[in-house]
């Protein structure tokens, strides 16, 4: 695969991918299957712990209360995690529906009804009262909160999902390097060279899906990741902490101005491994820029006090101190949208911006960043999305 002598009219793929988390895997297999030759580097293995994907769980939502332009692309996400699902044999999304809870006036509910109304979904509405019969794992509602039920919502399961994509990029005949960094990127008129500590590749056009070392290769992109902590809960007793009790939720908490986001616990079902009950708070900012490469990865039982305090309030069938925590990094954008598409160097593609709300979607994700690189029309209207809107 190296040239022997490095020489810049030979190129060695069509494309090359930068880092083969959520969107990269998505994006090299969406290349691939258009019959282009892509070659993708990641530096560790496919489903590792140390990015934006670990966790074992993701939220999906299709009523998008952060953009009603991201109704289309988690239902495009959804139908390629399913054939994902279909060629590795494995169960990657679990539809359970979802609530979202809160005063109505609230973004969330506010959110996502605009998101509803735009596209109009099925979605239901309940009242207090209906919530606490339905879905009695939440308890301590406020009288006047008001639940949307979003019944495409589910659940996805972040690292099996990689490597499910990884597999299908490899099928469809991508080279998948492992193991290997991506130490520099430079473009010019014909084409873009890549280095490794080992060797230089040259290649016509390039995505960067690096999630939060994106900042490496396009620092005009305004990028900020951070260190967060999730949390595991186990219940008391009983079953109103069951998925099917307590499917994925995001709700407000009574008297504290924050939300907490989460799901039930899971016994698995020969398709899907157990999980426990997830929750995590709201992450709102300013965030500090930490380094993707230094994260501090020991977890101080203070970094739990607020989560295990949000649940005591919100949950009384759960227990409030936490079964298991881990860390993971989130990648912020300034207005909470992804970044995805052309860059301003005609070679240099980018998906990434992750804002704590890109799982879902990230199959699709990678289906535009194939599409932009094919000169393709996009599936829907993602100009919210473009990375040149920072200027
Ligand atoms: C705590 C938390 C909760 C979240 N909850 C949800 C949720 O419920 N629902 C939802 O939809 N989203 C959620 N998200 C967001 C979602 O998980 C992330 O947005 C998404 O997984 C990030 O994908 P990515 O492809 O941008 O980055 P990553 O998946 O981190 O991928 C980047 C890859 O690039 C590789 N790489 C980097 N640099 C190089 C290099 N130089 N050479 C080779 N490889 C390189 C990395 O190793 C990595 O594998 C959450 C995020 C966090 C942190």
């Amino acid at each position: 695969m190296t040239p022997a002598v490095f020489d810049p009219d030979r190129f060695d793929a069509d494309v090359a991918v930068i880092g083969l988390g959520a969107i990269g895997s998505s994006a090299a297999w969406r290349l691939a299957a258009r019959g282009l030759d892509v070659i993708g580097f990641e530096q560790f293995e496919p489903g590792h712990a140390w990015g934006g994907s670990t966790g074992a769980t993701r939220l999906f939502r299709v009523a998008c209360l952060e953009h009603p332009g991201l109704t289309p692309i988690a239902r495009r996400a959804r139908d390629l995690w399913r054939e994902l699902e279909a060629s590795g044999g494995q169960s990657l999304f679990l539809e359970t529906g979802g609530l979202m809870i809160g005063p109505p006036d609230s973004h969330i509910v506010e959110g996502t009804l605009a998101a509803a109304v735009s596209h109009d979904l099925p979605v239901e509405r309940l009242d207090a009262s209906e919530i606490a019969n339905r879905f009695p794992g939440h308890a301590r509602l406020e009288p006047g909160d008001i639940g949307v039920w979003d019944p495409e919502a589910g659940i996805l399961r972040p690292e099996a999902a990689i490597v499910a994509a990884v597999d299908a990029a490899r099928a469809a005949g991508a080279r998948i390097v492992t193991g290997t960094r991506v130490t520099a990127v430079e473009s010019d008129a014909d084409g873009v060279t890549m280095r490794t500590d080992a060797s230089v590749f040259r290649v016509r056009q390039v995505a960067v899906t690096a999630g939060p070392w994106i900042g490496r290769f396009l620092p005009g992109v305004p990028l900020t990741p951070h260190r967060v902590v999730m949390t595991w809960f186990r219940a008391r007793g009983g079953h109103s902490a069951d998925l099917d009790r307590l499917p994925v939720f995001i709700r407000s908490v009574p008297g504290r101005d924050t939300w907490i986001w989460g799901h039930g616990a899971f016994a698995g079902d020969g398709l899907s491994p157990a999980f426990d009950v997830k929750v995590g708070p709201e992450f709102d900012g300013p965030f500090d820029a930490d380094d993707p490469d230094a994260i501090d990865r020991e977890i101080r039982p203070e970094e739990f006090e607020l989560i295990a305090d949000l649940v005591a309030a919100t949950f009384p069938d759960v227990e409030p101190w936490p079964s298991a925590a881990t860390t993971c990094i989130m990648t912020h954008t300034p207005d909470g949208q992804f970044v995805v598409g052309a860059t301003r160097d005609p070679r240099v593609f980018v998906g990434g911006g992750c804002s704590g709300h890109s799982f879902k979607h990230a199959s699709a994700l990678g289906e535009l960043v194939a599409q932009a690189i094919a000169g393709e029309a996009s599936f829907t209207d993602a100009e919210f999305l473009d990375p040149r809107r920072f200027g």
